[in-house]
């Protein structure tokens, strides 16, 4: 049977837009009234600190991380003192955060680097960051966001990628590019609230595996492929990080 024209109008002005600024802005709305004050997880007193905390935490958790930050940085308190180590002498001390070898290594290249060419402080500059051993876009956005108060970009870490999808706020499994969708879509001003908030409703509710969709505030504006209870369509191609 063929669809009338009026049927295929209404069908028409229905479709989901997933992009649309009201819907971007409710879901802002939401994570605003139900995460209203949260902040960096990783514990930190200068931007040096939460540089050396950021790293640490690439495939680790922040609980982890806040474990073993403290007496990391009592030891070598600024990045004068790291800059003169070795890497090997750094190891023992962030082996339980994973990939030591690798994270010792950057941590006191960075040291060195911060020493040698930014006077011994944190430079705030994204290019200055980004010439850090290290040092991608998401750390780099971490310490311009948390420390500095910066909004150069967003934070695209496992929680922003994997939930960025489910909403259809983009489509890409790569985090350069799905930073640079939500950097379009997203208000300038949101965006270092708009990363700890996603981070947080990760942690919360949106997790990777099963995710607790009844008890979320967003739940009538997701689509995902993957929620465990919904009251909307599902979308297919709606779903959390690949792999
Ligand atoms: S409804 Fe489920 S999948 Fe969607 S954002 Fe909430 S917890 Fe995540």
């Amino acid at each position: 049977m063929k669809t009338s024209p009026a049927k295929k109008l209404a069908k028409l002005h229905n479709r989901f837009e997933p992009l649309a600024p009201e819907r971007v802005a409710e879901i802002l709305r939401i994570l605003e009234r139900s995460y209203p004050s949260v902040r960096c997880a990783l514990h930190h007193e200068s931007a040096w600190q939460l540089l050396v905390a950021t790293i640490l935490s690439a495939q680790c958790t922040d609980v982890r991380v806040n474990l073993v930050t403290p007496a990391l940085f009592k030891k070598y308190p600024t990045p004068a003192s790291l800059a003169k180590l070795e890497p090997e002498a750094l190891e023992p001390l962030v082996r339980t955060t994973g990939f030591f070898r690798n994270k010792a290594k950057n941590i006191v290249g960075a040291a060195r680097k911060i020493m040698q060419q930014f006077d011994g402080a944190v430079p705030e500059q994204m290019d200055d960051l980004l010439s850090l051993p290290g040092v991608a876009r998401k750390t780099a956005n971490v310490v311009l966001g948390s420390w500095f108060g910066r909004g150069e970009g967003i934070v695209v870490d496992t929680h922003v990628h994997r939930i960025s999808r489910r909403l259809e706020l983009t489509r890409s499994d790569n985090p350069k590019h799905i930073e640079l969708d939500l950097m379009r879509i997203i208000p300038q001003v949101k965006w270092i609230d708009f990363s700890h908030q996603i981070i947080h409703h990760g942690r919360a509710l949106c997790v990777a595996r099963g995710p607790k969709c009844a008890e979320c505030p967003l739940e009538s504006r997701c689509h995902a492929a993957d929620k465990t209870w919904s009251t909307v369509e599902q979308h297919k191609g709606a779903k959390g990080k690949k792999g």
